[in-house]
């Protein structure tokens, strides 16, 4: 396999004065190297997953080390063997990552204990731990740390209700969490201790970096890591302790195969073997099934 591509995913919590001007000299600057991917850019900092050649991505990290706001900038290097987007899409948003606090705050001073893998990987170890995944549950089906509670959200930005709601006794214990790539835990876990969690850790760069760590190798992560491109999954755990956790939607047997209901107007992400996608043509519900858009039907019609 040749591995000529890359993907990075970074992020920076860093003050942008007018994003709407950097998102367009930032777009030629990414259109100009022939980067792929997506870019949100706010007031509060950047949030990119951009795939391109080894020069190209080589180029723009150069390019944003040049920038003195992003001169720290941390990013997660993957190798690929092609492009993980087909396009290059650069939107100015409101938050960086959507949590929709009703008081926003600066990760920059409040937000959880940074761990490294390292750390992290002891901390889960010890007794009196509680591990949180901080993602949405089609996210935490595909894969996630033994022993990690789950929460019920369909989206990041329903998390601070579901704490309010399911999470609160746990706010004497030690609090671990984590997220792909570390940016949602930066202000999630700042959120938490202005909630009153005494005790509050956060996975440093994510599970990406977590599973690239030369001596904890993914340790403890059972199943795959969802992410948002075209490569849909990637491994985590490197050792050979790693276990299948996504099981068929319909069947129940062990799958990691994500596919997205059938329905445009639903794509729901749905774990589904190929047996049991062709049987329900693909989609979450009767419903869903008969709806008269349906892609998988529109595929397979006879023409
Ligand atoms: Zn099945
Ligand atoms: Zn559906």
């Amino acid at each position: 396999m040749n591995m000529n591509y890359q993907v990075l995913l970074y992020y920076k919590y860093v003050p942008i004065e007018d994003p709407e001007a950097f998102m367009m000299e930032h777009r030629e600057l990414c259109e100009r190297i022939g980067l792929m991917g997506r870019i949100f850019v706010a007031h509060e900092g950047i949030n990119g997953t951009v795939s391109g050649t080894v020069e190209q991505t080589e180029e723009y990290m150069e390019a944003m080390r040049k920038d003195p706001r992003f001169s720290d900038t941390v990013f997660k290097v993957e190798k690929s063997e092609k492009h993980a987007f087909r396009k290059l899409k650069i939107k100015v948003k409101p938050e960086i990552v959507n949590l929709s606090l009703e008081e926003d705050l600066n990760p920059n001073q409040t937000t959880g204990k940074h761990l490294s893998p390292k750390e992290f990987y002891e901390a889960m170890q010890q007794e009196d731990v509680v591990i949180l995944d901080a993602r949405n549950t089609y996210e935490y089906d595909l894969g996630h740390f033994k022993n990690a509670i789950r929460p019920d959200i369909e989206s990041f930005r329903e998390l601070p209700n579901w704490i309010k709601e399911n999470f609160n006794e746990y706010k004497d214990k030690k609090v671990l969490t984590y997220c792909t790539g570390g940016i949602r835990c930066e202000k999630f876990s700042g959120f938490l201790v202005k909630e009153g969690f005494k005790d509050v850790s956060q996975l440093e760069g994510g599970i990406i970096s977590y599973g690239y760590d030369p001596e904890v190798q993914g340790r403890l992560w059972d199943g795959k890591c969802y992410v948002f491109d075209d490569r849909i999954s990637v491994p985590v755990n490197r050792t050979e302790e790693a276990n299948v956790v996504g099981e068929c939607y319909y069947c129940g047997e062990p799958e990691e195969r994500y596919v997205k209901c059938g329905n445009p107007e639903c794509n729901k992400h749905l774990l589904m073997c190929e047996e049991c996608e062709h049987e329900h043509k693909r989609s979450c519900s009767t419903e869903c099934r008969e709806h008269e858009w349906n892609r998988y039907v529109k595929e397979h019609e006879q023409v």
